[in-house]
């Protein structure tokens, strides 16, 4: 692998990871692409940042820092577990560096303009995206990729895909514990200014060994990944799952739902160009790369004077933070949903558009699901024999397999008639909608 070796080390400053080391001329022409610069314009999180001002991060300086911790992986291994016959040993075998680094850089390049709202309500699919831009002969990524050889495109596709023969490399990028998940938990902790998501990296790069089968964690250094375990539960519940944000998504759901609307019944002034093959449902691989979050924003700020009341007020929401108000909900509760909406349906707004659900469940620890494609973590004893984490942490037991996360009803903050005087009309209207979630236990103190 001497052939792509750079003269000189080139590196980036990272807050993160402090250098971003870059050896070889191939991982800097990729980052050189204009399909992987895309990815500067498109934020990490999300509707986060109405929630954490902070979480401006973007999909661009992630990628670089999953390729920094593979490389960092691939260093400790070749150091530390060198294969002597191409990995038959179950080694590391270093020819695999090349192929593990560009599927590090590259997981995230098919990530679209406020990706999963985008993905929702359009029905495309970064996953399918990113191997796309990996494996089509007309884009930048294939033809860099390529240098190296014909069937390496389809390589680093089948690591991201999970079909590439060697399983070391597929979990390096994607299992319980893999770069991907340490270096966002890392950078959203970061960037959110939250300290939950942060554990001891280096500790667990320092454990992390390859076997026949996979990557394990020498049990010397359980704590660390035991710590990362809880830092990942509780990022979901207090950074990713947070009711603020979700509401902010619910209104750009609308918003996006109302252009498409709009598009098909009355028509734009104005066409929304860059969005009309999405509106269409038929759009190319050059219509999606044409989109990221500041060109969806440029037609949100010009929605804003629409002569449509809701696509603009919607428009006007979304850019000034006016997020929807939501309430907890059980499966007990459920049924209160149908009175809460239509008392919003007598107040006049159309349910369609200020009202949602959401639920959002995570599991922080999978034991074993032969649907999941994220490999278990398997701790090496001093023996060599292995053993799944959850049988060896008591801490990590206790929250195997459980679900963590909420179902949410989302409606518009003037429903809960704050301002209002006994003489409003809506003043009787919004007192039953309170009652309804003081009395009957659908209530969240936040909100009230
Ligand atoms: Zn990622």
């Amino acid at each position: 692998m001497t052939k792509w070796l750079l003269p000189r080390e080139k590196v980036l400053r990272d807050p993160v990871h402090n250098y971003i080391h870059i050896r070889n001329q191939i991982i800097l022409e990729l980052i050189d692409t204009p399909e992987f610069q895309r990815l500067r314009r498109i934020k990490q999180l999300g509707t986060a940042s109405f929630t954490f001002p902070g979480a401006e991060h973007t999909r661009f300086t992630h990628s670089l820092g999953v390729y920094e911790i593979t490389r960092q992986i691939c260093d400790n291994f070749v150091t530390n577990y060198p294969s002597r016959n191409h990995g038959q040993d179950g080694l590391w075998d270093d020819n695999e560096r090349l192929v593990a680094l560009c599927a590090a850089l590259l997981h995230d390049v098919g990530h679209g303009a406020y990706s999963h709202t985008f993905e929702h309500i359009f029905h495309t699919n970064h996953e399918a995206i990113t191997q796309q831009i990996i494996t089509d002969p007309h884009t930048n990524i294939n033809r860099i990729l390529r240098q190296v050889a014909s069937d390496f495109p389809q390589k680093v596709a089948s690591v991201i895909n999970h079909t590439y023969p060697n399983k070391q490399v597929i979990q390096i990028i994607s299992s319980q514990i893999d770069a991907d998940r340490m270096d966002y938990l890392l950078r959203d902790a970061y960037n959110t200014g939250t300290n939950y998501g942060l554990f001891d990296l280096t500790r667990i790069l320092r454990v992390m060994r390859p076997y026949a089968n996979g990557i394990a964690f020498n049990a010397n250094g359980m704590h660390a990944v035991e710590d990362y375990i809880i830092s990942r539960f509780q990022m979901y519940q207090q950074v990713y799952f947070h009711p603020v944000s979700r509401g902010m998504e619910a209104i750009l759901t609308h918003l996006l739902q109302r252009a498409q609307y709009l598009y098909h019944h009355c028509g734009f002034q104005q066409q929304p160009t860059l969005l009309i093959p999405f509106f269409e449902g038929n759009f190319t691989l050059t219509d999606y790369l044409k989109l990221d979050d500041n060109v969806l924003n440029s037609y949100f700020v010009i929605w804003q004077n629409h002569p449509d009341k809701i696509l603009r007020d919607l428009a006007q929401r979304f850019l000034n933070r006016q997020p929807l108000k939501s309430v907890r909900f059980t499966q007990y509760t459920q049924k209160l949903i149908p009175h809460l909406q239509a008392l919003i349906c007598q107040a006049g707004w159309d349910a369609d558009y200020y009202t949602a659900i959401n639920t959002s469940y995570d599991l922080p620890y999978d034991t074993y699901n032969p649907n999941n494609t994220k490999a278990q973590i398997e701790i090496m004893l001093p023996d060599e024999t292995l053993e799944e984490l959850s049988a060896v942490s008591e801490l990590v037991a206790a929250i195997s397999n459980k679900k963590i996360g909420d179902q949410r009803f989302f409606f518009p903050k003037a429903m809960l008639g704050r301002h209002l005087t006994p003489d409003d009309p809506h003043y009787a209207l919004t007192q039953t909608f309170r009652k309804y979630l003081l009395n009957d236990a659908l209530i969240d103190p936040k909100i009230i």
